[in-house]
């Protein structure tokens, strides 16, 4: 539909349809005209590469995803919208709008059904109750597919996209560099939604690796060592690890200095080849 991101015509889509925004489902809709085109250019969807976005909403981002690609796949939860986007979506037909929870639906099966061997990206502006769940999702069932753009709060955005071993770092910062080479593409004001959220927001791109980072015996251990280090911040590491990994205190010590680890070195100092040292270590 053409000027869709106008909010005039936005407004009158809304209110035709009788639409409320529920908050529950962290509904921001994009009402500024310059952000889908450059989110839709920067994901690299374009000529036999398929998208997949998560909450289409009215459908602004769709749009430009569909005047790109080659197929666009947008799952959407809120079944009121469904017959909001056959109209908003009506001068596409290489676009297929699926009504379901992005959390339980099996992506693997979805790409394998609806791409047919072409690359495949994900592009969305993310309902921010779930933006972490979602995300890992994608990083943790091995989907092929090549690069994450999202719109996430600006916040979430700086701490993804942190050098591990910075102060800056977290479990997510460690989790999303294991899978991926994070970047943050542009920051975008609350002023460009609606209903306008309390925090600012940014787009960041995951370039997704074929293989992890770091090769690890088991990347369940993995997880835990890098959960258990974050878990408990005021905690020297050899304590948060002791009690999140249940490994007494003198055994973490000696694994720690065995990895050449500093007993009064914090978690955000870690570097991935640390992480992946120590569960290594422990799985024997
Ligand atoms: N893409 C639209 C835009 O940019 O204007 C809407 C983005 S809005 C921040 C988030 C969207 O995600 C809403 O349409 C919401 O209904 C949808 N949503 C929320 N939870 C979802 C879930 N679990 N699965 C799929 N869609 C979901």
């Amino acid at each position: 539909m053409e000027r869709l991101s106008d909010i005039g015509t936005i407004k009158e889509i809304l209110s035709k349809h009788g639409f409320s925004f529920s908050k529950g489902l962290g509904q921001n809709f994009l009402i500024n005209p310059s952000v889908c085109p450059r989110m839709a250019e920067m994901s690299g969807a374009g000529e036999k590469v398929g998208v997949i976005e998560i909450g289409p909403g009215i459908g602004v981002l769709t749009n430009e995803l569909c005047k790109l690609a080659e197929k666009v796949v947008a799952i959407e939860i809120d079944k009121r919208l469904i017959p909001v986007l056959s109209e908003t979506l009506s001068d596409y037909d290489n676009v297929k709008v699926i009504n379901e929870d992005v959390l339980k639906i099996d992506l693997n099966k979805l790409i394998e059904e609806e791409f047919n061997g072409m690359k495949v990206v994900v592009c969305a502006n993310l309902p921010y109750y779930i933006t972490s769940p979602i995300i890992m999702k994608l990083l943790e069932e091995n989907l092929p597919i090549e690069a994450i753009t999202v719109m996430v709060q600006k916040e979430t955005a700086q701490r993804m996209c942190a050098e591990v071993g910075t102060r800056q770092s977290g479990a997510v910062t460690v989790a999303v560099n294991y899978y991926s080479k994070p970047e943050i593409l542009f920051n975008v004001s609350a002023g460009s939604f609606m209903p306008a959220p309390k925090v600012d927001s940014a787009v960041i791109k995951l370039n997704v690796f074929d293989k992890p980072a770091v090769q690890v015996q088991d990347s369940k251990m993995f997880f835990k060592v890098v959960k258990s280090a974050f878990g408990q911040r005021r905690k020297t590491l050899p304590n948060s690890l002791s009690s999140g990994l249940g490994i007494s205190k003198l055994e973490i010590n000696n694994l720690l200095s065995e990895c050449g680890i500093s007993l009064t070195a914090r978690a955000e100092q870690l570097k991935l080849e640390d992480f992946k040292n120590i569960a290594d270590k422990i799985q024997g």
